[in-house]
């Protein structure tokens, strides 16, 4: 009786989680809530040819992104051709051109400077304000085509962290992700970032 008591304990618990976990908490943003420092609402993004097969995934992203479905947001975006003054820059690459890549990883946000350098190592998220972003997909993984991945990295490069909500887009592994669109707690947390 008493380890049966103990076992529903466990349970109940798990259940208050997970509807927490989905309905009421925005998804974590970075120490500091450091994001963009021009903001966004004017986010322009290049895609460079060597995402050009992502270009479909990518422009479903920006458009997931700017109308989630969960009311207003601030973000705005816009492709351009040419990565001058961009947030947001595409490219594809695999382990033999980028040594971030390995065949775990199916894409990945770094964070830069004005100048050109880069705020933190790749794979580390960023300490203060950054201007803008580059985005790689893997090439070597079929995994990479995912439409989840875009929506996902645009969220790190807008300031969101991983989240342990398997209901939102920030999940970290795209096997245990519940979803394929931005998530009202992703949203929330853009809202929370932006509008101050
Ligand atoms: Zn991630």
């Amino acid at each position: 009786m008493k380890n049966k008591m103990k076992r529903m304990t466990l349970i109940a618990l798990g259940l208050i989680t997970f509807v927490g976990g989905s309905i009421f908490a925005r998804t974590p943003t970075m120490p500091n809530d450091v994001r963009f420092s021009r903001g966004v609402s004017n986010c322009c993004y290049y895609i460079d040819w060597t995402a050009s097969g992502y270009q479909n995934q990518i422009v479903s992203a920006s458009n997931n992104w700017v109308d989630t479905g969960y009311g207003w947001n601030p973000i705005y975006m816009t492709a351009v051709s040419s990565n001058y003054a961009t947030h947001m820059d595409f490219y594809g690459r695999n382990a033999g051109s980028d040594s971030y890549l390995n065949n775990s990883v199916v894409g990945y946000t770094s964070f830069w400077n004005t100048d050109g350098s880069m705020t933190s190592q790749k794979g580390q998220v960023p300490t203060y304000n950054y201007f803008y972003t580059e985005i790689v997909f893997n090439t070597d993984l079929s995994e990479s085509y995912d439409y989840r991945i875009a929506k996902h990295e645009m969220g790190h490069a807008f300031g969101l962290l991983h989240t342990e909500d398997r209901y939102s887009i920030m999940y970290p592994t795209l096997f245990n992700m519940m979803v394929s669109t931005v998530q009202q707690g992703d949203h929330d947390a853009i809202n929370y970032l932006y509008n101050r």
